[in-house]
């Protein structure tokens, strides 16, 4: 366990004593039970014959010591986390209380269908609700992350291709300014990358687009609202083109959080979606997990969805193992069960009407910033924006000044920073989603900090390019943070 730190003592890199444990000190002793109670009597040989090595503390340092280390780190529950493309919105904290029902979290996956109903039931209704709202009727909530969803969505459309046409097809287009699980997702599922460039108004170039188009390609991959914060207003002529190959349409709807209520990637002329249950529907995310990315697709891909599939029957719900032509599991057993209870409690108590104000309000606050930032930051596609919006840093790069310096001075105003240096599009990109979460009064305090921070890199670049000052720690080198990591407790094992 660590010793909370202080700010200098890292700034100054003094060797820190992090150990806090002290031999027989408890937080808590297990009742004492007679001999034949034990809970370990049922475990005859299999019980332990050591104590484990876990450091020993109070309860109260250990209360102490995780209420630190919640608040070293940023989180939506801290401050704005403008982080774009992420959606990083405020997670009601009803979902968590619906979530741990024991009705829920109780449950073993094994358990026969009869005896939880009513979790079935939560499964049916959030894909059907999934279903409403992309406009696709056949979904399944069992991938457990964005980038999964795509990739068993692609192998449903290899699936798809192989069962009418006798074998798949070889290439899949992205635009180029795809999100980077796209390619990789592409690729796991066996197929070529083609990449198209955007036209000049950062959307799908037609031309382009038609001079890649044949009969060996797969699908297009596209993101609506794209990476660049713009709606691909061609969308419906898009759709048709590729369809008129044959080929296929994909939908990149990690983030739906500008379409909910007003527009569906169905009626788009898309075969199929993944929707993140982690952005978009306000179930927590970060640090790696656990995630929900359900897909969406077409009747016609139905039949290839990954088994089982929910069913429901005169009220009676049922998992559906039998399906010849499934791609098979994505997910041990059901996918991460209770991010679906939170995102099915956040769509009800939102209701029809408050998933279109949610929209509305995220590209109003996308909007706002935009327009109050544009005097002092470059806004490369300067067209009204959806739920997010894309900075370039490139006026103040020319003052001495990048875009990783001004991320790395929010945090000395206490907030997080946007996506930076995505999409690759754009140079010194900024890419900042104020969701719908936020109120007047936090976007107009961001906005002060971003054109403060502006006026700072004409004054004095070099305060930038030491920040952070005010963190538990300073600038880290995070490629080997990734690479080289260490979360042992013990040296020794
Ligand atoms: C977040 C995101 C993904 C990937 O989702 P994960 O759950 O992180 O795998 C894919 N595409 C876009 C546009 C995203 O924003």
């Amino acid at each position: 366990m660590t010793k909370k730190i202080s700010v200098q003592a890292l700034q100054s890199e003094t060797p820190l004593v992090f150990e806090l444990s002290r031999a027989g000190r408890t937080g808590y002793d297990l009742p004492k039970y007679p001999p034949e109670l034990q809970p370990t009597a049922a475990l005859g040989n299999l019980a332990r014959k050591k104590a484990p090595r876990l450091p020993e503390m109070s309860e109260n340092q250990v209360v102490r010591h995780y209420t630190n280390l919640s608040v070293r780190n940023h989180h939506i529950d801290k401050d704005f986390y403008p982080l774009g493309s992420c959606t990083m919105k405020y997670n009601p904290k009803v979902n968590e209380q619906m979530a741990s029902l024991p009705g829920f979290s109780a449950l073993h996956p094994l358990q026969p269908a009869v005896t939880c109903q009513g979790a079935l039931e939560v499964v049916y209704l959030l894909s059907r609700a999934l279903a409403e709202i992309s406009g696709l009727p056949a979904v399944t909530l069992q991938p457990c992350a964005g980038a999964q969803g795509e990739l068993t969505a692609l192998l449903m459309f290899r699936a798809y291709h192989i069962k009418h046409h006798g074998k798949p097809r070889r290439r899949v287009i992205i635009p180029d300014s795809a999100h980077g699980t796209n390619p990789a997702s592409i690729v796991i599922a066996g197929y070529e990358v083609q990449e198209l460039p955007s036209g000049s108004d950062g959307l799908v170039d037609l031309n382009a687009l038609k001079n890649v188009l044949d009969d060996d390609v797969a699908a297009l991959m596209i993101t609506n609202p794209n990476t660049v914060g713009l709606f691909e207003s061609r969308i419906a002529e898009i759709t048709k083109m590729v369809h008129g190959v044959g080929g296929l349409v994909y939908m990149d709807g990690a983030n739906l959080n500008a379409l909910l209520g007003i527009a569906r990637p169905g009626d788009m002329g898309f075969d199929a979606c993944h929707i993140n249950l982690h952005k978009t529907f306000s179930t927590p995310h970060g640090g790696g997990g656990p995630g929900s990315g359900p897909v969406a697709a077409t009747s016609a891909l139905e039949p290839f969805l990954p088994t089982p599939v929910v069913r429901e029957n005169d009220g009676t719900y049922s998992w559906d193992w039998n399906r010849p032509d499934s791609i098979g599991h994505v997910h041990a057993f059901f996918g991460n069960f209770a991010m679906q209870v939170r995102a099915l409690t956040y769509i009800l108590s939102m209701g029809r009407d408050g998933l279109r104000q949610t929209s509305e309000a995220a590209i109003l606050n996308a909007n706002y910033l935009r327009v109050k930032l544009e005097g002092a930051y470059e806004v490369p596609y300067n067209t009204p924006c959806m739920h997010e919006v894309v900075l370039s840093g490139d006026r103040q790069k020319a003052r001495g000044a990048r875009t990783a310096d001004i991320a790395k001075r929010l945090l000395d105003y206490g907030f997080h920073p946007p996506t930076v240096y995505f999409p690759l599009i754009v140079h010194e990109a900024l890419m900042i989603e104020p969701t719908e979460s936020e109120t007047k009064e936090t976007l107009d305090e961001f906005i002060d900090v971003m054109l403060k921070i502006d006026g700072e890199i004409t004054a004095n670049p070099q305060l930038l390019h030491d920040a952070p000052h005010t963190t538990p720690v300073r600038r880290l080198d995070e490629a080997a943070a990734a690479r080289s990591l260490d979360i042992r407790y013990f040296k020794d094992r």
